[in-house]
């Protein structure tokens, strides 16, 4: 080799290190004056679908200052939508960008949710095969996935699977018995609270009974206990049946047979003890009932009248005067015949309603006071309406009016010439002062146009005082005569 060639080689080698060692001192002011950026937490993070995603964090420095603040951050996360996210980092600092990244992955681990339509462990009915009886399945991001369910059959038990597009899986298993164990179910019609008046028939108002396996076994029902209709007392009816898989079961039904109440006499109080409550019914009568005025006005007694809407409109004379003198009237229906009066609820009202206008238009009165004919348990309505003196009686009560029967009865109705001695001495023998005496009478009668001076003397000499029927006044059993 030449020395001129040597020479020439030295300088390569001059140059080439002259040029490397410009580029470490760039590369070490490089490093020197870069800023430095570190990010918190994994680079690559993975986040739940649906769940916030919540920024891990990073730090920037130069020279050991802190220049977080500096630090641009680029890119956003759907938590609603499943794929990848870059989040971008970026500082800059004497011209010198450094940059990192994260990768935010949205994810849906979790696994969808089967439900069975009455639980994992059922009972079928012994001589059945099983049925399905249904479920859901629901997927936090997929939403119902029902229709995707897959099921298998083994002995006595069913598999249902299901996975959501996310390739998580979820499998339940329903078990199921061959057995019954839950009792037929027996139901009364009518209530299992009943009451009858005493001497009135008791109907078995029937029943059902019901079994989740053998169906309708009405038929098996055996029924046990009596309801004497004759004797007062209260009384258990017992229903029982099985199913065939012995499930037993009975209900009970009681049965009051009470006294009838109100009662034409006895031991019912009405209003105030000693007094005396007249009441005339079925008037006003142009023979009869002026008298029976004149008798309570030179009296200076007030009484009751229950007036026959027909009846009155062809006497509004007497309607008027019997208000005018301060008596008190109440209704006893307008056509007074059962057959009308009693064939339905509806009817009764139109009476009641007719009558009561009557009464306001003539006198100005509004009353609230009722008499059934024949009373509250006569026994004549349920030829024409089976149970309607039980309903008529709450309507009457729910509607604000208040019916009144009594506790004496005169006897003027038994008979056309009844003698005036026996209608007064009928009243007189069963006044007490231990309640309120509220007597039966009707002002059509001559007997007892006859009657009633006798009837109020009487009263007067033995220290009762006489009084109106108002709707404040109630009846209650109970009390000694
Ligand atoms: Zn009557």
């Amino acid at each position: 080799m030449s020395k001129k060639n040597f020479n020439k080689k030295n300088l390569y080698i001059k140059i080439v290190i002259i040029v490397g060692v410009v580029f470490l001192v760039l590369f070490i002011l490089f490093v020197l004056l870069s800023p430095k950026l570190t990010i918190n937490g994994d680079r690559e993070l993975k986040l739940e679908y649906g769940n916030k995603y919540k920024e891990p964090g990073y730090e920037a420095t130069f020279f050991g200052k802190d220049i977080s603040n500096k630090v641009h951050v680029n890119g956003k996360v759907n938590n609603k939508k499943l794929g990848s996210y870059e989040i971008k980092y970026k500082v800059r600092k004497n011209m010198i960008v450094i940059t990192k990244k994260r990768i935010v992955d949205v994810i849906d681990s979790k696994k969808p949710d089967i439900k069975l339509k009455g639980g994992e462990n059922v009972d079928v009915c012994p001589d059945k095969e099983y049925s399905e009886l249904g479920y859901d399945a629901i997927d936090n991001y997929d939403g119902n996935i029902t229709k995707k369910v897959k099921i298998e059959k083994e002995e006595n038990k069913v598999i249902y699977k299901v996975s959501d597009s996310s390739g998580n899986s979820c499998k339940v298993v329903r078990n199921y018995i061959k057995q019954d164990k839950t009792k037929p179910k027996i139901t009364l019609k009518g209530s299992n609270k009943m009451t009858i008046i005493v001497n009135n028939s008791y109907k078995e108002p029937g029943y059902s009974a019901i079994d989740n396996c053998d169906k309708d076994i009405t038929k098996n029902v055996k029924v046990y206990g009596k309801v004497n209709n004759n004797s007062v007392g209260t009384y258990k009816v017992t229903y029982e049946v099985s199913d065939k898989a012995g499930n037993k079961e009975s209900v009970t039904r009681e049965v009051k047979v009470e006294k009838s109440y109100p009662r034409v006499s006895g031991n019912m109080s009405c209003g105030s003890p000693g007094v005396i409550y007249l009441t005339f019914d079925d008037g006003p009568n142009p023979t009869t009932t002026p008298t029976i005025l004149d008798t309570l006005k030179r009296h200076g007694v007030k009484a009751t009248f229950f007036v026959v809407g027909r009846v009155a409109s062809g006497n509004k004379n007497l309607l008027r005067r019997e208000v005018n003198e301060g008596h008190a009237i109440g209704i006893h229906t307008w056509s007074h015949d059962y057959s009308i009066v009693y064939r339905s609820s509806d009817n009764f009202w139109n009476e009641i309603n007719k009558t009561a206008k009557l009464i306001k238009d003539e006198t100005g009165k509004d009353t609230k006071l009722i008499r059934f004919p024949g009373g509250a348990s006569n026994t004549v309505s349920r030829h024409y309406n089976i149970g309607i003196m039980s309903r008529l009686s709450n309507e009457v009560i729910s509607k604000g009016y208040n019916y009144y029967d009594w506790n004496i009865s005169s006897g003027d109705a038994s008979s056309n010439s009844l003698a005036v001695k026996t209608e007064i001495n009928n009243v007189t023998k069963n006044l007490s002062k231990n309640r309120g005496n509220v007597v039966l009478m009707h002002d059509i009668k001559k007997s007892t146009m006859n009657a009633i001076d006798g009837i109020i003397q009487y009263g007067k000499d033995n220290g009762y005082s006489f009084d109106v029927l108002n709707h404040g006044i109630s009846c209650k059993q109970g009390v000694a005569n």
